[in-house]
């Protein structure tokens, strides 16, 4: 069994190795939550106050870009779907070796590093370089988007849990749709647009009734919020009805039906799809 503490003595015994020299700069990966600068942590946004250097990513938004110092260096290192401005071996070598420059570096993600953000396959390579490296969590577009979009992601008597899924797949996206299905869970898909056909097949094969309430939300927690509400049975058309434009949340459960009662955020408008738009 091996106890971590990272207040003691003996997590530091192993990394001797890897002791810092004075010179040595440190990374702060830090989860800008889902858009609105309001859900920037304290230690988030002091971090963005303080750092020499910040690494941004696509999901980073513009109002939390408008918070970075003017004097602090910025580059933005956004990855675009089968576009990669730059590859993530490229990014991570930059945030070493601005690191090893003796720089903090400020590593800003949308949402939290932890989830679907490669934060840990960044922590992982840096770690073993010897730099030492904080994680500020961020809100997770999972929490935020729903939130924003009056869905819990569980309720009593209508969903007892929630479970986070990447949609997106080297190859084949292939999960265990049964469980899925089974769960009685809110689903929550990230990077799921452009496999909106597969999903609804598969939880629908899986044994979920085809009225099973879902939701796309694009651009949650942000002024162009669009919350668009149906069933299952119409999901697969309606990121073309609608025109739904990454990035997007798909929300599959239950809960998807307390959004009309629930909502807060922006106003309701009429349409053959239930849409929200803040
Ligand atoms: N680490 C991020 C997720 C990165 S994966 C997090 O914790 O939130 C990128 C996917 O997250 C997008 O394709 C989309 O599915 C979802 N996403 C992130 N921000 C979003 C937002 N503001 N609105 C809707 N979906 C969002």
């Amino acid at each position: 069994m091996t106890v971590l503490n990272p207040f003691s003595e003996v997590t530091h015994i192993n990394n001797t190795a890897l002791a810092k020299s004075p010179e040595q700069g440190k990374v702060s990966l830090v989860g800008a939550g889902p858009g609105d600068p309001d859900l920037l942590t304290v230690k988030a946004l002091g971090v963005i106050e303080t750092a020499d250097i910040i690494l941004y990513d696509r999901l980073v938004s513009d109002a939390i870009r408008s918070l970075f110092p003017a004097h602090c260096q910025s580059i933005y290192v956004g990855k675009v779907k089968n576009r990669h401005s730059l590859s993530q071996e490229k990014i991570t070598a930059l945030i070493l070796e601005k690191a090893q420059q003796g720089l903090h570096v400020c590593r800003l993600k949308g949402g939290d590093s932890f989830v679907f953000g490669r934060g840990s396959e960044e922590m992982l390579r840096l770690k073993n370089s010897g730099i030492e490296v904080e994680l500020v969590p961020g809100i997770t577009a999972a929490s935020g988007c729903t939130s924003y979009a009056g869905i819990p992601l569980t309720h009593r008597g209508l969903s007892q849990g929630c479970t986070f899924i990447t949609g997106h797949a080297e190859h084949e996206l292939k999960l265990n749709w049964q469980a899925l299905a089974t769960l009685d869970h809110t689903l929550v898909f990230y990077m799921g647009l452009s496999q909106t056909t597969l999903i609804q097949r598969e939880l629908c094969r899986a044994g979920l009734d085809v009225s099973t309430p879902m939701a796309f939300i694009e651009n949650g927690c942000s002024s162009q919020q669009r919350v668009v509400i149906s069933t299952l049975a119409e999901m697969a058309v309606i990121p073309s009805t609608h025109n739904i434009k990454s990035p997007a949340l798909i929300v599959v459960g239950k809960t998807v039906n307390l959004a009309e009662q629930l909502q807060w955020f922006g106003s309701l408008s009429n349409d053959q799809a239930r849409q929200f738009s803040a």
